[in-house]
């Protein structure tokens, strides 16, 4: 059990990824790892092909990190809150919904950025951009960022967020996310637990306070993700101290995403206690071996 390596976040090409769902398997164990999640942008799309493919040995779970907004009502000030949901039944109604309007959502978001572009004269083409898309697919900004890789603006996705497509950024344009307390009931409602991703990553923007941590707790949310790249050692120690205090399960996990990205998959991971916490308080649906 001590040996056992647990990577719960990951994304395929069923999102921006860059990994099809099969090869993300595949990478997973030529990692050496035990478990991997795949948790891809407001889709269940990769699961089956994902399940399909899990070599001997290796245990798949079956999530989706959901794009959500956290919003103050003192303030009205929003952060962006990724939510990674896992084991929840993927066929449960209010989520299906809402992950399919947030879809259509991204689509016209996304070529709203190609258009701007477009008509400043950069070298994208709105239709090539979308129809390269699979339909229903979750569209979002790395898509667009390898249209600049592909036309030579850029030399690669990172320096295209820095330039170009980052919050902050001249072609940044904002999305209608679900609130985050009803994608918590949501998830619990399809029998899955949460667990929010990259709480306290200040290079991605701003970022949630403890007290709304506290009421997401309260909520139901069942963790934290404590190690992750974009978390240096001193916001870890302090969201441990965190997640304690309020009873929170705590992840470490990778975050890949594939060429898209410069971590490779298995460079954070989970204790063996903290998922086998997760699994027990999950019902909505069941982890995949060979
Ligand atoms: P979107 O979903 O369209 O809002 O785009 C957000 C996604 O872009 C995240 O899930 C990351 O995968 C990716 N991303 C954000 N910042 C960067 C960056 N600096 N370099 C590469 N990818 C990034
Ligand atoms: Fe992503
Ligand atoms: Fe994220
Ligand atoms: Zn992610």
């Amino acid at each position: 059990m001590d040996l056992m390596r647990i990577d719960l976040h990951a994304h395929s090409t069923a999102s921006d990824g860059t990994d099809s769902p099969e090869g993300l398997v595949i990478a997973a164990a030529k990692a050496g790892l035990d478990v991997v999640a795949i948790t891809d942008h407001d889709t269940t799309a990769g699961w089956a092909p994902a399940a399909e493919a899990v070599p001997p040995g290796l245990t798949l779970v079956p999530g989706a990190e959901l794009s959500t907004v956290s919003v103050d009502p003192r303030t009205g000030r929003r952060v962006s809150v990724h939510m990674l949901a896992y084991l929840f039944d993927p066929l449960s109604g209010a989520l299906v919904t809402e992950q399919s309007r947030l879809r259509a959502e991204r689509r016209t978001r996304l070529r709203a950025m190609a258009e701007r572009m477009a008509d400043d004269g950069l070298p994208v083409d709105p239709d090539e951009v979308m129809d390269a898309l699979p339909a229903d697919a979750p569209a979002g900004r790395p898509h667009l960022a390898q249209a600049l890789v592909r036309a030579g603006t850029v030399v690669d996705v990172n320096q295209a967020f820095a330039e170009y497509l980052g919050n902050g950024r001249g072609y940044y344009l904002p999305r209608e996310d679900t609130p985050v307390e009803a994608a918590i009931d949501m998830i619990a409602n399809a029998g899955g637990v949460t667990v929010i991703a990259h709480p306290f990553a200040r290079s991605r923007g701003s970022i949630i306070t403890p007290e709304v941590l506290a009421e997401l707790a309260a909520r139901g949310m069942t963790g934290v993700e404590v190690d992750h790249p974009n978390h240096d050692e001193k916001t870890r120690a302090e969201l441990r101290g965190l997640a304690g205090e309020l009873g929170l399960v705590r992840t470490g996990s990778s975050d890949y995403h594939g060429t898209n990205k410069s971590i490779p998959i298995g460079a954070e991971t989970t204790d063996p206690d903290a998922f086998a916490e997760l699994v027990a308080r999950a019902t909505g649906s069941r982890v995949v071996v060979a």
